[in-house]
């Protein structure tokens, strides 16, 4: 994310809740609950270069959001009680879900102690590869690559072209740079091109993210074995879903269903698309999510949960706490639905 978006976002924020038009929309957009979206879980890094830190929280801010949520008497429920309450249309109390994307081993080390303690359920969604070990965490080598050198060259449509990055400033362009360009590629080979030939001409072990930062599938058992841990499939390879051919969707989503089930004895039924925005999961997505019977799938369209999700069961909207704004204040607000609301243009089901 570019400073400048982050600016614009910390800027709405801060101006809903100073303003106090979020309590006054409240009535209309609070919805009947929510569902947020963590990724890291773990304490503060003093590097200046964190391109991804967008995709953390500190353990401390976790449970002060847990403690605000108990405060504001809001059920927490795994997502099972979730897709219970919206097709009962249960709706006497506001409930929040939390759910963990990946399954790194921070999920395992800070977040999981945490959230024991409040007695609160949570759902982790596993890619499969990552414990397989033969997963790329592509973001996080381009962050490796860019991070470890003063200069960098790449193909880009057939041109070969240099960057410098020697600074703390020139990284962080080049990172959105980069990021931007292979997001914005049309097929998820693409980017994947990409990035390992950035890794093969700078020496990045793509394969050692796997190793070092997410769980393998003994830790996984660990939390599996508790009743509060829902384990969710994530495809196998994280993939942006859209970007694939329907046939490799389709068994993405499938495989790693199978996987998760020979490896853990239990077969999932949540589902949440790799990156979840419009790019990554669309109408093709849902439909072969609904085909193959998950109960619920979700995005990460920014968004409160409303009765009418009932019947967008497979295109959930989520609320990310994102490491750029550890506020308990921009909780309150993205809780209240306002933000999103906003953000939204006040469509209630995206
Ligand atoms: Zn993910």
């Amino acid at each position: 994310m570019s400073g400048l978006k982050k600016t614009i976002i910390r800027t709405g924020l801060e101006t809903l809740y100073f303003s106090g038009a979020y309590q006054m929309l409240r009535p209309f957009v609070s919805g009947v609950g929510a569902i947020l979206t963590l990724h890291h879980v773990r304490p503060p890094r003093p590097d200046r270069f964190q391109p991804n830190r967008l995709l953390e929280v500190t353990p401390r801010f976790l449970e002060d959001v847990v403690r605000y949520l108990r405060r504001c008497r809001l059920d927490l429920i795994s997502l099972d009680e979730m897709h219970r309450r919206l097709t009962a249309g249960d709706f006497r109390r506001r409930f929040v879900c939390i759910t963990i994307d990946d399954g790194y081993r921070d999920t395992l080390q800070w977040a999981y102690p945490i959230l024991r303690r409040h007695q609160a359920p949570f759902a982790v969604y596993i890619p499969t590869s990552f414990p397989d070990r033969l997963g790329e965490l592509w973001w996080l080598a381009l962050e490796a690559v860019v991070a470890r050198n003063p200069r960098i060259s790449l193909l880009v449509n057939g041109r070969e072209q240099s960057f410098d990055c020697a600074t703390v400033a020139d990284k962080r362009d080049l990172f959105e740079q980069l990021y931007s360009l292979v997001r914005s590629l049309a097929t998820e080979d693409e980017l994947r091109e990409v990035v390992r030939d950035l890794c093969s001409r700078y020496r990045v072990d793509i394969a050692a993210f796997c190793d070092e930062m997410c769980m393998n599938w003994n830790e996984l058992a660990k939390l599996a074995a508790d009743p509060l841990v829902t384990i969710g499939a994530h495809t196998v390879n994280h993939v942006m879903l859209a970007k694939v051919s329907e046939r490799a969707a389709r068994s993405e989503m499938d495989m790693s269903r199978s996987v998760i089930e020979a490896s853990l004895g239990a077969r999932p039924e949540h589902l949440s698309y790799p990156v979840g925005d419009k790019t990554s999961a669309g109408a093709r997505e849902f439909k072969i999510a609904a085909e193959l019977g998950f109960k619920t799938a979700v995005t990460t369209r920014p968004g409160v949960l409303f009765p009418a999700h009932r019947q967008h069961l497979m295109a959930l909207p989520r609320i990310s706490l994102n490491g750029e704004h550890q506020q308990l204040r921009y909780v309150r607000v993205l809780l209240s639905g306002a933000a999103t609301a906003v953000w939204n243009g006040f469509r209630r089901v995206g």
